[in-house]
């Protein structure tokens, strides 16, 4: 990368800038805390994408809840899902008998959720909820039904506010699009 150079020059098009998201993930946190109202649930965040969609939201519920992580691989660096889920890092506490909030970061073919809602509904939870930023059905292969949606997108492959492109482009404070010159270019430089 040229020294000087900026992330946003990479950029073709802002699809939701960082007002619009600020906006939506009050309105969400405010819903779900509402919805939750007298329950202690657990936000089941993935990385790395959704970390700060999983910030932003959990300071926007004025609610007791806990948090967790794991970390899944579906697409490896490139743009296309592979339909193969791995489990790189696991929960760290048991979630039998709690109330669950997944929180994803985009939900494209429903591949890599289907498979995480599956081992989660294994554990005993009391109920298992979905809340995700950015909705894409177009390619959508799983049947799942999201309780909690941020933005329907169209069928584009968006970087930004922790989505990346081979793991660059997650710090951008909004949600976009790249140029096509930045996939057809040199890989970025370790
Ligand atoms: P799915 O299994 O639903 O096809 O894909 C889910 C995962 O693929 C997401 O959690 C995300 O990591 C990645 N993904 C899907 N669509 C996009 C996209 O448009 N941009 C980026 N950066 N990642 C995506």
């Amino acid at each position: 990368m040229m020294v000087g150079a900026s992330l946003h020059d990479d950029v073709e098009e802002i699809l939701l800038d960082s007002q619009a998201v600020a906006g939506r993930v009050a309105e969400l946190g405010a819903q779900i805390a509402s919805d939750y109202a007298g329950r202690d649930p657990v936000l089941v965040s993935v990385l790395k994408g959704a970390m700060v969609f999983m910030a932003d939201l959990m300071r926007a519920m004025d609610l007791p809840c806990s948090i967790d992580l794991m970390e899944l691989s579906s697409y490896g660096s490139g743009t296309e899902s592979t339909g193969q889920v791995r489990i790189i890092k696991d929960l760290s506490s048991p979630i039998y008998g709690r109330d669950v909030i997944v929180v994803e970061d985009i939900i494209d073919t429903g591949l890599t959720l289907n498979y995480l809602l599956r081992y989660l509904a294994d554990k005993g939870p009391a109920s298992i909820r979905i809340v995700c930023l950015l909705d894409k059905p177009a390619r959508r292969l799983a049947d799942i039904d999201i309780d909690y949606v941020g933005f329907t997108i169209p069928d584009r492959f968006v970087i930004g506010y922790g989505l990346d492109y081979a793991e660059r482009y997650r710090n951008l404070p909004y949600v976009g699009v790249l140029k096509p010159s930045v996939y057809s270019g040199p890989p970025p430089e370790a």
